[in-house]
Formats: structure tokens, sequence, C-alpha cells
């Protein structure tokens, strides 16, 4: 590289605050700027959805690629975004995989075909860019097809490395896709792009990419067994010398509650008082009893199986019995929309739910809660856990994925910790969890310690951002490119 940057090319479905359904896109957008902080050079690759048009602001066209065209932006970050403009894939209203109602597209195989292929293109001897990377980085599904075209069909291909941010979600299409993308045919194999009979863009990307990481160590552990392993157990069992879990980091300038400006008040370990301010707050806002004593529970995510939200609402009556008061912030599945709606009638001024999607808001839970529940079932990094230590509200959260690796358990009758774990997917065991923190809770000495012990935390981009660092190195090298 002659002494220039280490460049590298995110490619990715998401990216805050341009589109945004989950935590990858905070990931793709905060990881980058650590990235360059570190020295590197790093650009997104995103498509170009309808939605980004009032948000891009000006974005040049720079360039064609299959049939698309290539235009350039910058994020607010400051990183340039390449947006893939293909308008009869991506120039529609709704969501990024689904319209408005809910439904996925029909042709997100087409959208995201298309997509991959183009960012491929980028990384190849064939890119009509002058930028061109020495690493391929996809993210999930969507950027799957990426390395399966580098390694089958480019010349002078980046190495390339998959980054899983949830194996649950795989993008599975019907065999024919396979001739509408014109992919070779001989990827559709077992040992290739094949799921059970079907095209998997995932395992596309999982088994053509150089290298793969996950959000998390526990998570890069638990997608190598049966259970988690969404089928794909096997070919990450095999690639494990190749699999590296890195935790990711939260944007600390925007989840910072003593510069927040979307709280009551803001504080600090030093001035927790202030805390109270929040609390009173966000009672009003969710018009719940005001009352400092209660203790508060809160949750925020996407309502799913996932996220043990059945647990939640199986606890709910006991909460309030014990005088909790549960707020819930989220949107998902309907029949757990149902139950929560059903929760609030039951127990007015101490349940309260919105059903939504709300930063603003997220920021004023994290900050006026006292208790934050995730009692995922699984959870490959999870980002409130993050933010709640970060904020004072120690979470009550099952020990998988990410959440094992972040939070520090407090020990039964202790106050050494920054969260309490528990193991079982199950009410039961839930409700344990609940009654410890309640009890260190009532002694205001050693929730505070709790409080000031994930508050101390450091879950900055910087240490990972170094870990990436030293993978896309290694890839470099071991590609025989001059490092
Ligand atoms: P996942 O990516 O599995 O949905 P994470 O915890 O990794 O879960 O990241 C979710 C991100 O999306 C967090 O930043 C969280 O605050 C945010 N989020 C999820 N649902 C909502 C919502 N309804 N309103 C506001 N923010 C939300």
């Amino acid at each position: 590289m002659n002494g220039r940057s280490l460049r590298v090319l995110f490619v990715a479905s998401e990216c805050a605050p341009w589109v945004k359904t989950g935590g990858l896109a905070d990931v793709v957008a905060a990881l980058p700027p650590a990235l360059v902080t570190a020295g590197l050079d790093v650009r997104v690759c995103l498509p170009y959805y309808r939605s980004l048009r009032p948000e891009v602001g000006e974005a040049p066209p720079v360039a064609t690629v299959v049939g698309a065209l290539v235009r350039k932006a910058r994020l607010p970050s400051g990183i340039i975004a390449y947006l893939i403009d293909a308008p009869w894939l991506f120039g529609r209203d709704g969501g990024p995989y689904q319209d408005a109602d809910g439904s996925d597209w029909p042709d997100n195989a087409q959208r995201f075909g298309l997509f991959a292929r183009a960012a491929a293109i980028l990384a190849s001897d064939e890119t009509p860019l002058l930028w061109r990377p020495d690493v391929f980085h996809g993210h999930d599904w969507q950027a799957g097809l990426g390395p399966l075209w580098l390694k089958t069909s480019l010349p002078k291909p980046a190495p390339s490395i998959m980054t899983i941010h949830n194996l649950a979600f795989q993008g599975v299409f019907p065999a024919q896709t396979m001739e509408a993308l014109r992919l070779p045919p001989e990827v559709f194999a077992v040992e290739g792009a094949e799921f059970y009979g079907r095209l998997s863009f995932l395992k596309a990307g999982l088994h053509y990419a150089d290298m793969l990481t996950t959000v998390s160590p526990t998570y890069a552990q638990e997608i190598q067994g049966e259970a988690w392993g969404c089928g794909l157990h096997g070919l990450l069992t095999r690639r494990r010398a190749d699999l590296t879990g890195i935790v990711n980091g939260i944007d600390d300038r925007v989840w910072d509650p003593a510069t927040d400006p979307l709280i009551a008040a803001r504080y600090d370990r030093d001035h927790l008082a202030e805390k109270a301010v929040n609390k009173a707050s966000l009672q009003r806002r969710f018009d719940l009893a005001l009352d400092p004593a209660r203790p508060l529970f809160a949750m925020v995510g996407r309502l799913t199986w996932q996220k043990g939200v059945d647990l939640i609402a199986e606890v709910a009556d006991r909460l309030v019995r014990a005088g909790g008061q549960l707020v819930v912030l989220g949107t998902g599945e309907r029949s757990l929309e149902d139950v929560l709606r059903g929760l609030t009638h039951r127990h007015r001024g101490a349940v309260s739910v919105r059903i939504g999607f709300d930063e603003a808001l997220a920021h004023e839970i994290e900050a006026g809660a006292d208790i934050f529940l995730m009692p995922s079932r699984f959870e490959p990094c999870g980002l409130n856990q993050m933010y709640s230590q970060r904020y004072g509200t120690p979470p009550v959260a099952r020990a998988t994925g990410g959440l094992a690796d972040t939070i520090d358990g407090v020990d039964p009758e202790g106050c050494e910790g920054s969260g309490f774990l528990f193991d079982e997917p199950m009410g039961t065991a839930l409700w344990a969890a609940i009654e410890r923190a309640l009890g260190a809770y009532r002694t205001p000495t050693c929730w505070r310690r709790i409080m000031v012990s994930g508050m101390r935390k450091d879950f900055s981009w910087a240490a990972s951002a170094e870990r990436y660092r030293t993978l896309y190195e290694g890839l470099i090298r071991d590609a025989g490119r001059p490092a």
C-alpha cells in the first residue's frame, strides 16, 4: 500500500441516521469513524433507498455499475458513502426490507443481489472508481453475495470479511433465484450457497468470505451449536479458526447522560441526584403514578420472541404487586403488542406501553428508568444493556451472547457488579433475578455502587476498532498483498 492508509469498504443495508431498523445501523455508523481515528480509510456502501433522498442532500453520480448509478455522499460523521442508485429496486416508499404493511418486498433477492454485486465490483479490478478498497467488509445477508462474486467471478478481488449481526436473518430464496441473478451454477452446492435446496445469501457470505466475525465472543461460541446455529452451525464449526467474536461499542457521544440533549436533566456518576428528575419526567410522560420510591423497570426494542417479551409479560403482575412500575417502547409481533396492551389496561398507572420507534424517547427511558430488562433468548451483542449501564440503569438480562460479555453479574448477596444475570429462558428465572435486583435497589449504598460500576465501564469503539484493524491486516498479509 506504499505507506497509504488501509482501505476498507463497509457493505451494509443500514446506517444510522439515514436508515435504521436495529443495531446493525448503529454499528455501521459508529465503527468506520473509530477505524478512521485508528488511521484507516473507511467508506460505506449502501442502497440508495427513496427515504434517503431528503437526508443525504446532494449526492452526485460518480460511476455506473451493473446498470445502477453510484452516488457519492457524506454521512454526518464525515465518512464517505457510495450509494447504489437502482430506482426500480430502491426508489419506493416503505422500509428497507418491507412495505408499509410489514410484508417483505417480493423482490428482495433482486434488490440485495444487485446491491451486493455492485459492491463486490467496487472491490475488484472492474471498479469504475479511483478509490479501491483493500478489504471488502460485508454485514449480514444483504451483503452475503459479495464474497461469492469476489471469489468466483471478479478479477483481482479484495479479500473479504463477513460480520454476522444476527444469524436468525439469512436471506433464503427459491432455487430459481440463482438464474435470475445470473449466479454461476456451480455455487449451488452444499459447499457453497445452497441451503436445503434453496439459495441462502448469508450462507454464501459465510462460505466464500476469507474471514468471519460476529458481534460478541459468547455469540461466536453459541452459533457453533445446534441450538443457536440456525442450521449453519456445521459450517461455522468447520470455519471456527476463521471466526472471531468482537463486541460492539456504542456511540458514547450520543449516549452520554452528562451531555444528552434529549433527556430532562443531565447527570454523571458524581451527580446522580439529577437522575430522579428524569424518572419523574418519564413517569409523567407515560402517565404513571408520580412516585420516586417505586422501582421503575423499562424495556426498549423489537417486541419479538428473541427479546423474551413474553417473559416480561409473564412476570409483570408480580412486578406490579412488588410495587414496581414498567414502561415498554417497541414494535414487533402483533400478538406480543396485544399482550402488552392488555397489561396496561390491567395495571393503569403502573404499566405503560408505547408501540412505535422513537429514538428520543429511548434516551428518556434509559435516563429515567431504574432497572432495564433484557431477557433475550439470544442476543448477538445488544446495545441497550450498554446504554443502560452508562445511564446508571442496571440491566437484568439473560446470560447469553453479548449480554454475558458486557454485563458484570452481581453476586447473589453482593453489591459488586453492574447488572443481574440469569440463565434459564423462563419467567421464574427472570423473576428470581428481578428479586435480586429489587433487594439491591432497596439498599441505597449497594444500589449506588452497582450504578456507578456500570457508568464507569468503557463501551467506546476504540478497543474493538483495534481488533478489527488487526484482522484486516492479517487478511491482507494472507492475501499476499503488501501490508
Ligand atoms: P437489535 O439490533 O437486535 O434490534 P440491539 O439492542 O442490538 O437490538 O439494537 C437495537 C437498537 O435499536 C438500539 O439502539 C435500540 O435503542 C434501538 N431501538 C429498538 N427499538 C426501538 C424503538 N422502538 N424505539 C427506539 N429505539 C429502538
